[in-house]
């Protein structure tokens, strides 16, 4: 994160903090509380998601979100959708009103417009600076440079291209003793159409059980997905570990194992929680009845 945006990054996650409270403070579930969060995040273009998301080597926009409840462990998951305004919000619909739990494509977007969600030209989406972006990124490749769109397999990446991340994700606590986990994005910079990253799959980039932990993940997607560190991480709360140190070790794990990079936020049913990323930065906040902290490092 450049310093230029620290401050955008702020008051992002203040908003998303100021919404997901104002739900949590007057009883509301913690469900509620972080699709409101989130959905402050997918309007705010300073996010990859939503609006502002990065784009596809095609120059669309395609979202993936999930949302998971630890009370009853529903879960609803969208992949690849390019036409709804707020990925999170379909997301929720399809945990509310499907015996489904993940949609992918057409057939997200089929849903959603028959619950009511309105369907949107995915230009809507697009904003300049993303376009800019994706354009300076393809003359760089076509100049030599090196980017996870290479002919090669997966162990012939080179992740230090692609270390810009701005996945969003929430988690809460409420009033009657449940958490519940939300993860949203655009994916990662020129990916290709119909790549899947982690922040959608279950386990991976998201999970919440009261039983364990919350848990919701930034950064590379590929390597975050192979080691299942969401819900590895919350299995770490389960077995003992407080969720600080849980974070920690999986941040560690995502590094030792296969050199990956990224964040996470964990938060158990004792309100405990931590904060872990091997990125030099990564945008965080905690609200609680004690008031708000909103941070840069960790
Ligand atoms: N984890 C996301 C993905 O790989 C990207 C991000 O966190 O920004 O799709």
């Amino acid at each position: 994160m450049p310093d230029d945006v620290i401050c955008a990054h702020e008051n992002g996650v203040r908003n998303a903090l100021d919404a997901g409270w104002k739900i949590l403070e007057r009883g509301g579930t913690a469900l509620d509380a972080i699709e409101a969060a989130v959905m402050v995040m997918e309007e705010d273009d300073t996010f990859d998601a939503g609006r502002g998301s990065f784009l596809t080597s095609d120059g669309t926009v395609e979202m993936d979100a999930l949302i998971m409840d630890g009370a009853t462990l529903r879960a609803g998951g969208v992949g690849g959708v390019q036409h709804v305004r707020s990925a999170i919000k379909l997301s929720r619909l399809v945990l509310e009103k499907s015996p489904h739990v993940y949609f992918v494509g057409e057939g997200a977007e089929r849903f959603a417009e028959e619950h009511g969600m309105q369907l949107i030209d995915n230009k809507e989406l697009v904003i300049d600076r993303e376009v800019n972006r994706l354009r300076e990124l393809k003359a760089k490749l076509a100049a030599g440079g090196k980017d996870t769109t290479f002919s090669g397999g997966q162990d012939d990446i080179h992740p230090a291209e692609m270390s810009s991340h701005d996945t969003v994700g929430a988690l809460a606590l409420d009033v009657h003793g449940n958490i519940a986990g939300a993860t949203s994005t655009g994916g990662t910079l020129n990916k290709d159409p119909g790549r899947v990253g982690d922040s959608s799959l279950i386990g991976c980039g998201c999970y919440a059980d009261n039983a364990s932990a919350a848990a919701s993940c930034t950064g590379w997607g590929e390597p975050i997905m192979k080691l299942v560190l969401a819900k590895s991480a919350a299995d770490e709360v389960a077995r003992g570990k407080d969720p600080q140190s849980a974070a920690r070790a999986a941040i560690a794990s995502l590094k030792t194992r296969l050199n990956g990079h990224g964040g996470i936020i964990l938060l158990d049913a004792q309100g405990r929680y931590g904060i872990a990323h091997n990125t030099p930065r990564m945008a965080w906040g905690v609200r609680s009845a004690e008031g708000a902290q909103v941070g840069i490092k960790r």
